[in-house]
């Protein structure tokens, strides 16, 4: 962050009073900016037989691989909210949500991902404007080393720190 949104001075960092840590503060009106981590929201949409919906991505990062539908989420809507929606724009999916999945921080880039599992409601899906393709996956059949999650055993809820990959 250069300049105050609220008021178009430069910021500078600067540790606020009563405060443990830099912020970006305001030259002019003295607002303090805080910036806080983001939240990815997804979801893994499953077929009544077991298949799951993926996504080959249309974007950077990750161009042309395969990824469960997900994004971040929006200022005014809940966590399930934001996984339906996210679903809905990626592979014009409709979902019911089930149980959360997983949360994983990632403190190296400032985000959080929560992960639900979802029930597809029907079959007509088809590539949102962030994807190539959307198609059905069995299990045996998923491009597991292209996908940022794992399968836990029973599908149990499980969290996580995930450290920045090894370059
Ligand atoms: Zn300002």
């Amino acid at each position: 962050m250069k300049f105050c949104s609220a008021c178009g001075a430069p910021v500078e960092l600067r540790q606020p009073p009563d405060d443990n840590r830099l912020r970006h503060v305001c030259t002019l009106c003295t607002t303090i900016h805080y910036q806080n981590p983001n939240l990815v929201i997804g979801s893994i949409p499953e077929w009544e037989d077991g298949r799951i919906l993926l996504c080959r991505r249309a974007i950077e990062p990750r161009h042309g691989l395969w990824t469960l539908p997900a994004g971040f989420m929006e200022n005014g809507e809940t966590t399930t909210e934001a996984a339906i929606r996210e679903t809905l724009e990626e592979a014009n999916a409709r979902i019911a949500i089930g149980e959360l999945y997983s949360m994983y921080n990632l403190p190296y880039i400032n985000q959080v991902h929560l992960l639900f599992r979802a029930k597809l409601l029907d079959l007509d899906f088809s590539p949102g404007v962030e994807s190539l393709e959307v198609k059905l996956f069995e299990e045996q059949d998923i491009p597991w080393d292209e996908l940022a999650f794992r399968k836990a055993e029973n599908f149990q809820f499980h969290m996580g720190d995930l450290t920045a990959p090894a370059r």
